[in-house]
């Protein structure tokens, strides 16, 4: 058995005891292999590192109440990365070779799978790189596809607080019918520079507007926009460069079961004053409750400063109850593994 202290576990790297791994050389993919070393070997030469050949995903595996292990929408992630593998003509994994690497990996990690109660995860990372020798550019001959494991925290353990957002106007993420809409680590390679230049002025997250006109909304730099206007409606953006977050899908849904109306279409940046709740929301964190919005001298106060405002608290709490198993699962988001 591993010694975790899950009351300490944060959202950072771990070594665990293994990474699933699949090799695509001559047009098909390899059964795959467990590998108990946390590292590579690739030519210096591999498409990934020169051209950018890289995609990658992130889901959740829960320990729940029953002791039965589940994945959170892991065929989200599948579609998703069969997507994103088509953008950046790399060979798509098959939605079946993606659950069953999954069930595999999670299987020959489960001492990592933190043990209910402590509001803790299995984090799974899903990659897919060039690996073949590319120096003419034009896609690579082979592939890796892996995904690794590891536990995460309870983000929440202190409660959910609000946190300040930033709009830089001389920075953008995505442009309009590029690559926003999937998920590329290009993309936080264009937005990291402005991720550390908002940390040293003290926000946590950036929002972005579109990169053509910068008037409305699209998306955090790691998490997508959502909210609650006045009476109830909740409200999230429509664009071709924001990136579909599997939460966001599942949080419009319990919402709407909730009996909200939901709206999903484009969100002036002056309709940002309107709203009584804001959140970023991703795998990693379900929702984070976004308080002040700066954008230069301009500042958008939205709802407490010190705790998350109802409706997300109460659709973070839905989400999480299906996640550990409190709740029925009537959408039948929970894939079992164990
Ligand atoms: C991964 C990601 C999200 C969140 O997606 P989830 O499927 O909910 O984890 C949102 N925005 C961007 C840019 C992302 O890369």
């Amino acid at each position: 058995m591993v010694k975790i202290d899950w009351s300490s576990l944060g959202f950072s790297y771990m070594p665990t005891k293994s990474h699933i791994r699949y090799t695509w050389k001559d047009g098909a993919w390899d059964a795959g292999i467990l590998v108990n070393e946390p590292t590579i070997t690739m030519s210096i030469a591999a498409g990934c590192l020169h051209y950018g050949q890289e995609c990658f995903e992130g889901l959740k595996v829960f320990r729940q109440k029953d002791g039965q292990v589940v994945a959170f929408r892991p065929q989200q992630n599948a579609e998703r990365m069969q997507r994103t593998a088509v953008k950046t003509v790399m060979p798509p994994v098959p939605t079946e070779m993606f659950l069953d690497a999954l069930k595999r990996v999670v299987l020959d990690n489960i001492d990592y799978v933190p043990p209910y109660g402590t509001g803790c995860s299995l984090y799974v990372r899903p990659l897919l790189i060039g690996t073949g020798p590319q120096i003419g550019v034009a896609p690579a001959a082979e592939y890796t596809f892996l995904m690794m494991v590891m536990p995460m925290g309870d983000y929440y353990k202190g409660g959910i607080k609000p946190v300040r957002a930033i709009i830089f106007d001389e920075y953008d993420r995505a442009a309009p019918q590029g690559m926003g809409d999937v998920k590329v680590g290009g993309n936080y390679a264009a937005s990291l520079f402005a991720h550390e230049k908002a940390h040293h002025l003290g926000y946590p997250v950036e929002l972005y507007l579109d990169a053509k006109t910068h008037t409305n909304v699209e998306e955090f730099a790691t998490s997508n926009f959502l909210g609650f206007k006045q009476d109830g409606t909740f409200v999230t953006v429509k664009s071709n460069s924001v990136l579909p977050s599997v939460t966001n899908l599942s949080l419009q849904q319990l919402a709407k079961d909730l009996g909200h109306k939901v709206e999903v279409r484009t969100v002036p940046y002056e309709e940002l004053r309107d709203f009584a709740e804001i959140g970023a929301c991703g795998t990693a964190v379900v929702v984070t409750p976004v308080c002040e919005i700066h954008r230069g001298d301009d500042v958008i106060e939205i709802g407490s400063k010190t705790e998350c405002g109802p409706l997300l608290r109460k659709l973070h709490d839905a989400v999480q109850d299906i996640q550990f198993g409190r709740a029925p699962d009537p959408h039948g988001w929970c894939y079992p593994i164990a």
